[in-house]
Order: C-alpha cells, then sequence, then structure tokens
C-alpha cells in the first residue's frame, strides 16, 4: 500500500523513514522539500539519491485533497471546495489582509452536533477527515497563493474554524495541529493557530495537556436555556463545567486568554439584558469576546441583529472591562462566510431531510 506522507505528523514520518531502512535526517529532507518548498514530486528532490526516489515511488506519495471549485470575492477572500472523496467535499476558506492571511480549515465533512443556526450542522455527518486532509489544506491554499518576494508562504493564522467539530476528530486534527507548530514544517507561533469549539469539555483538558493553541470557545448564549437550543452538546456540558474547563485550559499561560465567539441573532440572544447576564457569567474567566454577526443560509428562520443592536451588546461587555470585537464579515458573495460553509456531505445521519421532516 502506498502512504501518502502528508498523514503523518513528524515522529511517525521519522518511524516510517526507519521501518524502510533510512536514516531520520532523510525524514528531515522530505519535510523541508514537502513543506518548505511545497513539493510533492519525489523525483523533483534532487538532494536525494537516486535509489531513494525510486523507493519512495514505490512506497509513497504526498497527495492533498483535489480542488473542485475555486471562488475569489470581491474583497479578495478565496474559498476552494475539496474533494474527500465518496461523494463528501469540505470548504477552505483563505482571508487575505495588510498584515497576515488567516487560513479557515475544516476538519469533518459534515458536524455531529446540528447548532441551530450552522449551515454545516444542517447537513448532518459524515465522516472525520484525515491528517493529510486537514494539513493538506494548509498545503494547498499555500502552493496556490504562492510565497512572497521575501520567500514566505502566505498563510500566517490558521483558525480550525470550517466545517465540523474540531475536538470530536481530536487526534488526527492534534497530528495536524502539530505540523504547524513544528519548526521544521510550518513554524507557526501557537498564538497564531487557533482552534475552535463547541464545548467538548474532556477534551479540551486533552488539547491543553497534548497542544495547548489559543483556544475559541462557542459561547452564544448567557444562560444555559438558551444554549441548550442553540448550541445542543450544552445538555451534556453545560456552561458551569464548559466554563471551569476554560479555567483550567489557561491554568498554566497565565497571559493566556479564550475568545469567546457569540453569533448575533436578532431577538434571540443580543438584549442588553443578555449581555449583561454574559457579563456576570464569564466574570472568572479571562477572555475577549467575538461578536459574529448571523450568516444567513438557505433553510434559516434566524436574522441577523442589526447593527445597532451589536454596537449596544458590545458596548457593555467594552463597559464591564472586556475587550470585544465584531468580527468583520468576508466572503459573503461567494458564501465563505463563518457558518455557511456546506461543502458536500453525503450524510450518514440522516439529518438532511431534518427540516422537510419538520415542517411536515
Ligand atoms: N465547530 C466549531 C468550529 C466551527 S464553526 C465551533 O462550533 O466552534 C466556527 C464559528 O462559526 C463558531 O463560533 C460557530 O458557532 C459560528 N457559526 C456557525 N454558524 C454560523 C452562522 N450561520 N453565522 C455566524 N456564525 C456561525
Ligand atoms: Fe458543528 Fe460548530 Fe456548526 Fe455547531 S457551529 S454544528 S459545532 S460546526
Amino acid at each position: 500500500m502506498s502512504e501518502n506522507l502528508l498523514d503523518f505528523d513528524v515522529e511517525q514520518l521519522n518511524a516510517w523513514f526507519a521501518s524502510v531502512g533510512e536514516k531520520p535526517f532523510r525524514a528531515r529532507q522530505m519535510l523541508r522539500w514537502m513543506y518548505k518548498e511545497g513539493e510533492p514530486d519525489f523525483t523533483a528532490m534532487t538532494d536525494l539519491p537516486v535509489s531513494l526516489r525510486e523507493k519512495l515511488l514505490q512506497l509513497a506519495h504526498v497527495a492533498a485533497p483535489q480542488v473542485m471549485r475555486d471562488e475569489i470575492s470581491a474583497d479578495g477572500t478565496r474559498k476552494w471546495l475539496l474533494d474527500v472523496g465518496t461523494g463528501n467535499a469540505v470548504e477552505t476558506v483563505f482571508i487575505p489582509e495588510a498584515e497576515r492571511g488567516t487560513l479557515c480549515i475544516s476538519s469533518q465533512a459534515g458536524c455531529v452536533l446540528n447548532c441551530s443556526f450552522c449551515s454545516t450542522g444542517k447537513q448532518g455527518f459524515n465522516r472525520n477527515l484525515r491528517v493529510a486532509e486537514i494539513i493538506g489544506q494548509l498545503w494547498w491554499a499555500n502552493r496556490q497563493i504562492s510565497k512572497n518576494a521575501e520567500g514566505k508562504w502566505p498563510v500566517t493564522n490558521v483558525v480550525m474554524m470550517g466545517m465540523g467539530e474540531p475536538l470530536l476528530n481530536f487526534d488526527n486534527t492534534v497530528s495536524a495541529l502539530r505540523l504547524m507548530l513544528d519548526d521544521h514544517v510550518y513554524g507557526l507561533s501557537r498564538r497564531r493557530v487557533t482552534l475552535s469549539t463547541s464545548g467538548i469539555v474532556p477534551a479540551m483538558d486533552r488539547l491543553r495537556d497534548e497542544c495547548p493553541v489559543a483556544l475559541a470557545v462557542s459561547l452564544h448564549a448567557s444562560n444555559d436555556s438558551l444554549r441548550d437550543v442553540l448550541v445542543p452538546i450544552n445538555q451534556k456540558y453545560p456552561l458551569r463545567e464548559l466554563l471551569a474547563a476554560c479555567q483550567r485550559y489557561l491554568e498554566r499561560a497565565p497571559r493566556d486568554f479564550v475568545t469567546f465567539e457569540y453569533v448575533m441573532l436578532d431577538g434571540v440572544n443580543d438584549s442588553l439584558q443578555q449581555a449583561q447576564e454574559l457579563v456576570g457569567l464569564v466574570r472568572d474567566v479571562p477572555c475577549k469576546f467575538n461578536l459574529i454577526p448571523f450568516n444567513p443560509f438557505p433553510q434559516t428562520h434566524y436574522r441577523r441583529s442589526g447593527t445597532d443592536a451589536i454596537a449596544r451588546f458590545r458596548d457593555v461587555l467594552m463597559q464591564a472591562g472586556i475587550i470585544t470585537t465584531i468580527r468583520k464579515t468576508r466572503g459573503d458573495d461567494i458564501a465563505a462566510a463563518c457558518g455557511q460553509l456546506a461543502g458536500q456531505v453525503r450524510d450518514k445521519t440522516k439529518r438532511t431531510r431534518q427540516p422537510m421532516e419538520a415542517q411536515a
């Protein structure tokens, strides 16, 4: 069987080279070719002996998912639809800004958690992405846009905020995160890599122990009764447990903070009383807030909060001393904004038909 070398983290790549009788420095050469040069073709790896190149051609390959669609928004945001096989496709979004380039990466085809305002959740779930399919999104985006004049790759920041719940695909996500941080791979600092979770409490503790990247938590409500509806996983891991997990996440890095994401839904979670309730709720967690104006998608009954309501909500948090930003909506003309990623998911959970059934 031919191995896809993008499926290995650094340790596994070393082990694989050892298993085929090669020295550790060959694994490091391969990392440089694959990630620093973005080269998938063994025959172009000119400092490897010809015999090794031939052996590699027999035993391995370097393959990111195939691109099915490539769209560019009027604001420069770019979205790729990537084929991950068996009728499934996921989306990756590149957001260029003056000082940085952020890539929003998917971790699963679909999502089991079914948050009521999320287009990915509405499609149901098919499967976890492999490591090659997660790190392959970064590998592909860098190669597509290519290095700048100083020889640097365009992606400087990664957010695991695309399709899926990354902590429910824990092992593959952590392997991909470690590749992003490794100096022999992309060498991103852990503050430039953010994982967003809807609050899988035990997995948050594991992440802290195994790969403590910057943490964003999808809060979206100021009390359990509303969060139970918006983010149903709250019924399993309620706010008290979630906030305690946030505190534990920060224990070893006192200067860090959690970013709470809060989608602004008109008439649902955007009142000033709810803002005040939120201030009380997060009192003991060093945090910032990022308010996300709701991005609509077909079949949703939610509406985006008005600009004034969002600004007033922010002011309450700011007056309580919590740094709060309002997320700029990017790429909405190509449905690349938060929560709009749909890809194509062959639903194993049959949730795609639920809205129709609910009406029937
Ligand atoms: N599953 C993870 C990460 C992916 S979603 C999570 O839920 O955190 C990234 C962010 O977009 C989350 O905060 C999510 O709640 C938010 N989001 C989902 N649907 C949205 C929508 N329609 N409009 C705005 N934000 C949305
Ligand atoms: Fe899944 Fe996140 Fe969407 Fe919820 S918001 S359904 S956890 S992708």
